[in-house]
């Protein structure tokens, strides 16, 4: 589908110069391949997204939305429709509660995920170090359920707001959350009839006062081996696929099956550690799709497992 004239007028009008047309997608996420968007907004207030969901949900026009790209693998094809990233949004973070249960801390879904983390840090407030070193929003976290071997988003996430494609905002409670690995969903019936994608807006995170130094120093180590087991340098998006529920973990899989080092034009199955692909020299996305699905069948044909993605392929 191709935006029309009178969509590309009401875009210029309305958005000015924070919207752009056939934006490259690698500008924007962290593998750095991607076709292009076809309208590129970044939204400077709420009330601007709510205007422009609305209005893309009427025209009937696709929208995705962005955070920091970090979890996406863009089609070299590129994106149909309106692309609405909310790093330039919504991007507060305040302690907004506290109670016998411990402090609430609400993030605002564009805010940086490392910026969270360092607001707790800093007030001594334990919950948030499991997500030491993962990139992206907050929104993203919570979309994909993010996590790491010390917990994930679940353990701390108390609600959401989200905005419908109405315009409206409705939030949900913890109860009404669907928590699965990386993948967080609700019942779309519990909020009536609003189809479409649905923006979370933000997080309410309950946290609990701790020992600022003891916090600190776990996040030092945290960090520290965080570092020395995964590939530093290259594009990626972190781990490409899901650890299977039991047995061995996707990286093993993938380095069992003889692929550790395999390349495709310019992406390549880390050294490191087998379930990060890597944009070695220049990659487009055909070359992340190829090794992906080489990887998938290899695992599958030698193991009968069927790797599920952690990356989002999108594009059309
Ligand atoms: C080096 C590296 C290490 C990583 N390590 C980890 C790790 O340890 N653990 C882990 O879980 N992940 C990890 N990741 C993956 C990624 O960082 C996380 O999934 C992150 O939470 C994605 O956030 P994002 O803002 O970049 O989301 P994006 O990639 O922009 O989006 C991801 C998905 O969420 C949707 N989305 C984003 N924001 C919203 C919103 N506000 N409302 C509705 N939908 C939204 C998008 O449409 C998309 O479907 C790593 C990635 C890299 C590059």
């Amino acid at each position: 589908m191709t935006l029309d004239s009178d969509s590309i007028k009401w875009l210029k009008s309305r958005f000015g110069n924070t919207v752009t047309f056939d934006e490259p997608m690698s500008k924007h996420t962290s593998l750095r391949v991607g076709g292009p968007a076809q309208a590129f907004v970044a939204p400077e207030n709420i009330e601007a997204l709510k205007a422009l969901v609305k209005w893309s949900w009427h025209k009937k026009i696709p929208y995705l939305i962005l955070g920091n790209g970090t979890n996406l693998l863009v089609k070299d094809s590129g994106i149909s429709g309106v692309v609405i990233v909310l790093t330039q949004c919504l991007t507060a973070i305040s302690q907004t509660d506290r109670n016998s249960h411990g402090i609430i801390v609400t993030a605002m879904a564009g805010a940086p995920m490392k910026t969270l983390c360092s607001f707790a840090l800093k007030r001594g407030l334990e919950g948030m170090n499991f997500a030491l070193g993962i990139p992206g929003t907050v929104g993203g976290g919570i979309m994909m359920n993010a996590g790491t071997s010390y917990g994930s988003m679940e353990g701390v996430l108390q609600s959401i707001n989200i905005l419908l494609t109405t315009g409206e905002v409705h939030n949900i409670k913890k109860q009404y959350l669907d928590f699965t690995y990386r993948k967080l969903s609700w019942n779309k019936e519990d909020i009536g009839s609003h189809p479409g994608q649905q923006v979370i807006l933000d997080g309410c995170f309950r946290l609990t006062l701790s020992d600022p130094d003891k916090l600190k120093k776990d996040a030092q180590k945290i960090l520290e081996t965080r570092w020395q087991t995964q590939p530093k340098g290259l594009p990626s998006a972190g781990c490409f696929f899901k650890n299977p529920v039991s047995g061995k973990t996707a990286g093993e899989l993938i380095e069992m099956a003889g692929l550790k080092g395999k390349s495709m034009g310019g992406a390549k199955i880390s050294t490191k550690h087998a379930n990060f692909i890597l944009n070695h020299h220049n990659a487009c996305a055909a070359d992340f799709l190829k090794l992906m699905k080489l990887v998938e069948e290899t695992v599958l044909k030698k193991f009968n497992i069927n790797l599920e993605r952690e990356v989002k392929v999108v594009g059309s």
